[in-house]
């Protein structure tokens, strides 16, 4: 049984953070976000937050042997084939409503309790911890029954997470040739609606599922982290929080595989609430997002009116 803790939100709500944090604990190995490995790693042997390419990379490789016998044995185009025909956000209606799993689900969740019981073995941790974000995912992973799945559902203010999708930011994993994708506010913010409600869904199905607002984490991480750790059963000792220190986290490297540029940082971290949206995001934008979002911001204890500084 693989025990495994799911950062789940919509992109730019602060997982990659989060993650970082819950990585630097005992009992805790955090991967990145796997559902980008198929193709990513094991086909464009990208680089590990360890900084190797994936190839490279010895606790990858450790991985792929013990998982699979050698990433080379994995079938990328299957598992592109199933992502396609069941982890889409279209079919999380059918997801939800199923009282039982079909066969593709079945052998899609497998390559991830594969890929999360060798992580467990070669890193020693009782807990994984995969940031891959999707709800989709999620969703499909309630169905396999090797995986103890318990959800981080990670929220932010859905007009910072529209502020973010609007600047341009480089995959530094290519070289600099690509950048992140980016959306409009419109557009992030029914996203933003969609997501947050798919893990609000895998609740309700019995899957434990703790919501944590960003912005809140980061007031206080330690508090965070403790009640985090505790959610995911790892027991924990006052000297494993060492790390932290007043406005910043001292990070070790780790073997992310895929995701936010921040999990290429080693060394100081500042834990600042990043909240130059207030200011920066237009106010058409701003009302537009507070109108899209307005029923969710307000069920989520955000405020709906928010002035900028003068
Ligand atoms: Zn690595």
């Amino acid at each position: 049984m693989a025990h495994v803790l799911f950062l789940g939100g919509l992109g730019r709500s602060g997982t990659t953070l989060v993650e970082r944090l819950l990585g630097e604990l005992p009992g805790m190995c955090a991967l990145g976000e796997v559902v980008h490995l198929w193709q990513r790693d094991i086909r464009d042997d990208e680089r590990c937050g360890c900084g190797s390419r994936f190839s490279g990379c010895a606790f990858w490789t450790q991985v792929g042997e013990r998982a699979f016998g050698g990433w080379g044995n994995v079938d990328v185009d299957r598992v592109h084939q199933l992502r396609e025909s069941v982890e889409r956000t279209r079919h999380i209606p059918r997801l939800a409503s199923a009282t039982t799993a079909t066969a593709e689900v079945r052998e899609y969740a497998s390559f991830y309790s594969r890929v999360y019981a060798a992580a467990a073995e070669v890193s020693g941790s009782r807990v994984v911890v995969d940031s891959s974000k999707h709800s989709a995912l999620a969703h499909v992973l309630r169905w396999a029954d090797d995986i103890d799945l318990r959800v981080v559902h990670v929220v932010r203010d859905a007009r910072g997470v529209a502020y973010s999708w609007t600047k341009r930011v480089s995959r530094p994993e290519t070289d600099g040739t690509e950048e992140m994708t980016r959306y409009s506010p419109g557009r992030s913010a029914l996203l933003w609606n969609a997501h947050n409600a798919a893990f609000g869904l895998l609740a309700r199905r019995g899957v434990p599922v703790r919501r944590i607002r960003y912005e809140e984490f980061l007031a206080d991480p330690r508090a965070g982290l403790i009640r985090l750790a505790d959610f995911a059963g790892v027991p924990l000792h006052p000297d494993d929080l060492a790390f932290l220190r007043p406005g910043q986290a001292d990070l070790k490297a780790g073997h992310s595989a895929a995701g936010n540029p921040m999990r290429f940082t080693v060394g100081r971290l500042p834990l600042r609430h990043d909240d130059a949206w207030v200011n920066a995001l237009p106010s058409s934008q701003r009302r537009l997002v507070g109108a899209v979002c307005g029923p969710m911001l307000r069920a989520y204890g955000y405020p709906i009116n928010v002035a900028p500084e003068a």
